[in-house]
């Protein structure tokens, strides 16, 4: 796997982001063209679990849309509706480049054993990037917007966003699946990058 190829291209929050948060339940609902501000560690809604879709409301729909703007924005290759506060188990992956792909209740369901190593960043974690054993390939599942299924078998990097993003959904971050060292060096690396883009603010 290329080394660089889950590098987040922005590793930055965008200047145009709305401070706005919210949760599943906070209403009024951003307006459109609005990029939502994607939550930063330590921040405690990163640690929660979001919960199973059950009706794709107009406000499901709405968020999505947003979240499809916040990821173009940051430049990034997958983003979790927890990363935004939002608390329905929604994913996007755009490891293509072009549409992002909108997955709702996703799940990955693994071929076999083979595992690799997958050098990871997240917007959630400016600046800060390690290996993490994923995966290689296996079925993604889930229900799209227009409340179809979506079923597709996926590998490589494509199967290593998937499971990271659902990861989010599940309150994990990349750096939960490292040992303490290797850990606290990414959050310390993630505290300066973030202390530098406090102050140039
Ligand atoms: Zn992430």
């Amino acid at each position: 796997m290329d080394e660089t190829s889950f590098r987040n291209k922005r590793g930055i929050e965008s200047e145009q982001q709305s401070k706005r948060e919210f949760g599943k339940s906070e209403l009024p609902l951003p307006s459109p063209n609005t990029i939502l501000e994607v939550l930063t560690f330590p921040n405690k809604k990163l640690k929660q679990e979001a919960v199973l879709v059950e009706n794709i409301t107009d406000s499901t729909i709405h968020i999505s849309n947003i979240m499809i703007d916040t990821l173009k924005a940051m430049g990034g290759i997958g983003l979790a509706s927890t990363q935004v506060g939002w608390g329905e188990r929604v994913i996007l992956t755009n490891v293509s480049g072009n549409d992002p792909l909108i997955i709702i209740n996703p799940s990955f369901e693994p071929f076999g054993k083979i595992k690799v190593d997958s050098k990871e960043g997240c917007l959630s974690l400016p600046g800060g990037m390690a290996v993490v054993s994923r995966h290689y390939e296996g079925t993604v599942k889930g229900i799209g917007l227009d409340e179809k299924e979506i079923e597709f078998y996926i590998n490589d990097l494509e199967a290593a966003v998937i499971q990271h993003e659902i990861d989010h959904l599940n309150g994990v971050l990349f750096i939960d699946h490292l040992s303490k060292l290797k850990r606290d060096i990414v959050i310390k690396k993630v505290k300066k990058i973030k202390k530098r883009m406090e102050a140039t603010r």
